[in-house]
């Protein structure tokens, strides 16, 4: 008996939609998925362990519902003059997301973001019952004040999802874009700022706009910067009643004591688990000056990866890159590819791979 998804008394909304699925193939040089390649450094790991044992001996019982030393310490890394009830975590920024469409979006409300963006959104709009809206980016992928504010008035969604640095294309996003967005709208606007560690220092993140702005959300992660993406620890800043609206959608105990314990452990450690990012941000940019040099056009990035265009056949390179042990993205934007920065060897294996491939398109 073979059946489909499609043949079961699913939601009319979700019959015929894909799931998220980048690959996981076990292949030596991994840059598909933005990861830190990074392992976490060992005295790090011993002092999780030690946290995570203590937290599995009262593991009998629920874990603390409102993770509390958790936001504690979120809010200090952070900083910003940001305390323990601006905090909201969740089992990776995607539940986060999630939760804020399921309290903010849903049935007959909409979302909106500035596509190319993170594929995820559409996704979690159609789990959430919420209608996706898609608008388009300027030259080279940039989003203006003007722009933004424009869409927004028009559209007037009641959620937007600005992607700072943008995932695919590596874009920044200024911050009186979020501002101009904000004021254009009356529904939430989410900032989800992914891969902010990984901007030049002392750019400005959205959580610097979050006094007086109650609609306001940044979204962060311990993925990416943090080499922390296998543990799922998502989280927000964002005026106290968001956490309020949150508890009304996120299940019971969402987040477990040993998610907890090994969140606030890191946190303890967030310069040793940091002390990699200037490395990745130097592989990255050797990645987009290499690639510059062999012809291709790279976009600039404020993130761990870099979208490049002149791919003649995408599907073609991803697959000749596969063969020598690479894995990178084919994100669906024409002609281009999308590579997540290694370390230095695993920069080198791309870089050399990528040398041997059919010449670019000409410019
Ligand atoms: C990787 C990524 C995330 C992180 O997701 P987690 O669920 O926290 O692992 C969030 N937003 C964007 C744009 C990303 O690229």
């Amino acid at each position: 008996m073979v059946t489909s998804f499609s043949d079961l008394p699913i939601r009319d909304d979700l019959r015929g939609k894909s799931p998220y699925g980048a690959p996981q193939a076990p292949v030596p040089v991994a840059l598909n998925v933005n990861e830190n390649t990074h392992p976490i450094p060992d005295e790090v790991v011993q002092d999780i362990l030690g946290s995570v044992a203590k937290a599995l001996k009262g593991a009998n019982r629920y874990p603390d519902r409102e993770f509390g030393e958790l936001r504690e310490a979120l809010a200090r890394y952070l900083g910003h003059g940001l305390s323990a009830s601006n905090m909201w975590a969740a089992n990776g920024s995607n539940e986060v997301l999630q939760q804020i469409l399921q309290a903010f979006g849903g049935p007959g409300r909409t979302a909106l973001g500035f596509s190319p963006t993170y594929s995820m959104y559409p996704l979690l709009a159609a789990g959430t019952a919420t209608e996706w809206v898609s608008a388009d980016r300027g030259p080279d992928f940039v989003i203006t004040a003007d722009h933004a504010a424009r869409v927004v008035r028009e559209r007037r969604p009641d959620v937007v999802i600005l992607c700072a640095p943008n995932n695919p294309t590596g874009t920044p996003l200024g911050i009186d874009v979020i501002a101009a967005a904000y004021e254009a709208s009356s529904g939430i606007v989410v900032v989800d700022e992914a891969y902010a560690e990984f901007m030049p220092d002392g750019s400005p993140s959205a959580v610097t706009l979050l006094p007086g702005r109650e609609r306001l959300i940044v979204s962060r992660t311990m993925s990416k910067a943090f080499a922390f993406a296998g543990v799922r620890l998502g989280y927000l800043a964002a005026d106290p009643a968001v956490a309020d609206a949150l508890r009304l959608v996120r299940l019971p105990y969402h987040l477990s004591a040993l998610t907890q314990a090994a969140a606030v452990a890191a946190l303890r450690h967030s310069d040793r688990m940091l002390a990699t990012v200037r490395d990745i941000v130097r592989q990255r940019d050797r990645i987009a000056a290499r690639l510059t040099e062999l012809g291709y056009t790279v976009h600039d990035s404020g993130s761990n990866f870099v979208l490049f265009g002149g791919v003649q056949d995408p599907h073609a390179t991803f697959l000749a890159l596969k063969e020598r042990g690479v894995l990178v993205r084919d994100v669906g934007v024409p002609h281009h590819l999308r590579v997540s920065a290694g370390t230095a060897d695993e920069t080198t294996v791309f870089l050399d791979a990528m040398e041997q491939l059919p010449v670019p398109l000409p410019r």
